[in-house]
């Protein structure tokens, strides 16, 4: 297995993983990121999460989890977490479009459907990291649409417009604000 390289600005990730596959007549690659800035740190898990989608959809196979702590301290167990779970989105995100599936992929299709129906059970069990969205979403109490747009929210207006018949699978929740 091939290491690439750790630091590289955005525009040059895809040039240098397909080059990197052609001189390794296309031996596996792992990438720790690649960092496309270095003025961000406590968040090199996101920054590195924008380069390993990158190298992702360019042809990396292996992304390796990046802490916020790099270049900090010693990652503690939540940090390990959270690297973790970035960097699994960052695959992902790099995999959509490099397998061509795009937003073809039937678990983004189900989810799409899901918040057109703001059916939020659907939407926690197709969701990557269901427990934290579903701690986010019940902070400000357990309500029919999220509390970004409360009652304005668009999705629900349309549907009542429609006659789409949204709200039937929120029977017994809390109106929104
Ligand atoms: S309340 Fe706003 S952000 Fe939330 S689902 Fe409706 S339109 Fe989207």
């Amino acid at each position: 297995m091939i290491e690439g390289p750790g630091h590289m600005p955005l525009d040059q990730i895809g040039y240098n993983v397909r080059m990197i596959k052609e001189i390794t007549d296309h031996a596996p690659l792992y990438l720790l990121g690649p960092l496309v800035t270095d003025i961000a740190p406590g968040y090199d898990h996101v920054v590195a999460a924008i380069g390993g989608a990158t190298a992702c959809l360019n042809g990396a196979d292996f992304l390796c989890m990046v802490s916020p702590s790099e270049h900090l301290a010693l990652p503690d167990v939540d940090d390990i977490i959270e690297g973790t779970r970035v960097a699994k989105i960052a695959a992902h995100v790099g995999d959509t479009v490099r397998k061509h599936s795009g937003w073809k992929d039937a678990r983004e299709v189900q989810m799409a459907e899901a918040r057109h129906e703001l059916d939020w059970d659907a939407q926690f069990r197709l969701a990557m990291f269901d427990d934290h969205a579903r701690k986010i979403h019940e902070r400000d109490g357990e309500t029919e649409t999220c509390s970004m747009c409360g009652d304005l929210c668009a999705v629900k207006m349309v549907n009542e417009l429609f006659g789409n018949g949204v709200g039937k699978k929120q029977a017994g929740k809390k109106k929104g604000k």
